[in-house]
């Protein structure tokens, strides 16, 4: 069994985004800074509403999915097809922008803290102009698991340590094949997880940090950065002195050029134009 390895760091930087909203963001700083099929992941962690309150008013989505994940606050979502969605602590929404969507994303609450996550994974050429669709995940719709040392929440794909037992999370079928788990760890806990050989991997600490036990030279993955995962089909790794809550992300690559434009992620310069065009001529959706 080949067992990946640490290979690369990518230390989280402040950015703002929205309307004004104070996030760390790792993965998609610049378009060097990806992992197909990864576009990009965010992290928002404040006490300070000033830090969140402005939220993402109305904006369009073309030709990739937006995974949110709240550990803490309240979000709520809202389209211009009138769905909308509750976004609660310990909840998801898997959004397939498809050919376009143009939603609002804003804070529910005036105070307190607000923890969550939200990354960018690209769809396949083929499923870019597919209609838009979510799966909104209530907190008790995402499995929890006991493992020696902690406990490990799944959200996409399935928790795997190789023993045989296999426990599912809510989010399966999709083309890329996602892998999306959150762990939670005491200090020195030691966790082993199967992911598909050929996907893309990494790890992102929240809080704490971890090392990969089977690397000759354990290197610490501090909190608030993505650790890149070289090839393999599983990783062991341990929480450090002051445990770690940590997320485990993988899929399929997809090998296709990808042109980005803000909110916009297609193949090629003109379908890019073409979005341009169909958000002005109100035909993005
Ligand atoms: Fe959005």
């Amino acid at each position: 069994m080949s067992t990946r390895s640490l290979t690369r760091i990518i230390p989280s930087i402040p950015v703002s985004d929205g309307a004004g909203v104070k996030l760390r963001r790792s993965l998609g700083q610049n378009q060097w800074l990806r992992l197909d099929p990864f576009l990009m992941l965010d992290e928002f962690a404040s006490d300070n509403p000033d830090d969140y309150i402005a939220g993402f008013p109305p904006h369009p989505h073309r030709g990739f999915e937006t995974v949110t994940y709240m550990l803490e606050g309240d979000f709520q979502h809202q389209d211009h097809l009138g769905h909308t969605g509750h976004l609660r602590g310990g909840g998801a929404q898997w959004m397939t922008a498809g050919r376009g969507i143009i939603h609002s994303e804003m804070p529910l609450q005036q105070s307190s803290r607000l923890h969550g996550f939200q990354f960018w994974i690209n769809l396949p050429a083929r499923e870019k102009m597919k209609p838009a669709s979510y799966r909104d995940i209530q907190p008790d719709e995402i499995p929890e698991q006991q493992i020696p040392g902690g406990s490990v929440r799944i959200i996409a794909g399935a928790f795997d340590g190789g023993d045989g037992q296999a426990v599912p999370g809510p989010i399966q079928g999709l083309s890329t094949a996602p892998l999306f788990l959150d762990f939670r760890l005491d200090a020195g806990a030691r966790v082993r997880q199967r992911v598909t050989a050929g996907h893309a991997a990494f790890l992102y600490p929240y809080a704490g940090s971890l090392s990969i036990v089977t690397d000759e030279m354990p290197r610490p993955l501090a909190a608030r950065q993505a650790g890149v995962l070289s090839d393999g089909e599983q990783v062991e790794f341990e929480a450090g002195p002051d445990g770690c809550g940590v997320l485990l992300l993988s899929a399929q690559p997809l090998g296709e050029p990808v042109v980005q434009y803000g909110p916009f992620v297609m193949n090629t310069r003109e379908e890019i134009e073409q979005a341009i065009d169909d958000y002005r001529a109100g035909t993005l959706a």
